[in-house]
């Protein structure tokens, strides 16, 4: 048996969702069409992280994308655990009109919001959403794993809608117009 004295990062990720009571991770490697170069993605309770691309070995490009979602995972962790500073649960009393019609935009297909960042310095808020609704405009119809998420515009009234699917990874919609107050 050898003895490995650096914990693979596979390893740290897997021992993270079991602490965490988070699904095992799933992992999709990709191979590039020459055939010697190998890239990664990781899922974990709906979420896709992609490793760097160029690995000579399936394992390598495995340990990438784990590297990749176990760093990401531990900063929401650190995030979550450091109280209200960097996140909120809701958005501030003015715009809770939108929050609102996130919501009722989500319910009716068993969606509800997971999360709500703190807005970044030009007024954008990052509206997660969990449960069934999956929708996504770029393949016009619900994933089947992949969450979707909003962004917010507050400055132009408008919003965004992205995805964590790996194939939709520069999709942004179109702006969409939000209610006025
Ligand atoms: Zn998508």
């Amino acid at each position: 048996m050898s003895v490995q004295n650096v914990k693979s990062w596979k390893n740290r990720l897997q021992e993270y969702c079991q602490k965490n009571e988070l699904p095992m991770p799933n992992y999709q490697v990709i191979q590039a069409p020459s055939g010697i170069c190998f890239q990664a993605d990781v899922e974990i309770n709906g979420h896709w992280y992609r490793g760097d691309n160029d690995f000579t070995s399936k394992k390598m490009a495995e340990q990438s994308a784990a590297e990749k979602a176990y760093n990401s995972l531990s900063n929401d962790h650190m995030e979550l655990q450091s109280g209200n500073t960097d996140f909120s649960q809701h958005m501030p009393e003015n715009y809770a009109h939108i929050e609102q019609f996130i919501n009722n935009m989500v319910m009716p297909d068993g969606g509800r919001i997971r999360k709500i960042h703190s807005p970044k310095s030009d007024g954008t808020y990052k509206i997660e959403i969990t449960g069934k609704y999956r929708y996504c405009e770029n393949v016009r119809r619900h994933h089947k794993n992949n969450r979707v998420y909003s962004l917010v515009d507050t400055v132009n009234n408008v919003y965004y809608q992205k995805c964590y699917d790996p194939d939709c990874h520069n999709f942004r919609s179109a702006a969409h117009r939000l209610p006025i107050r």
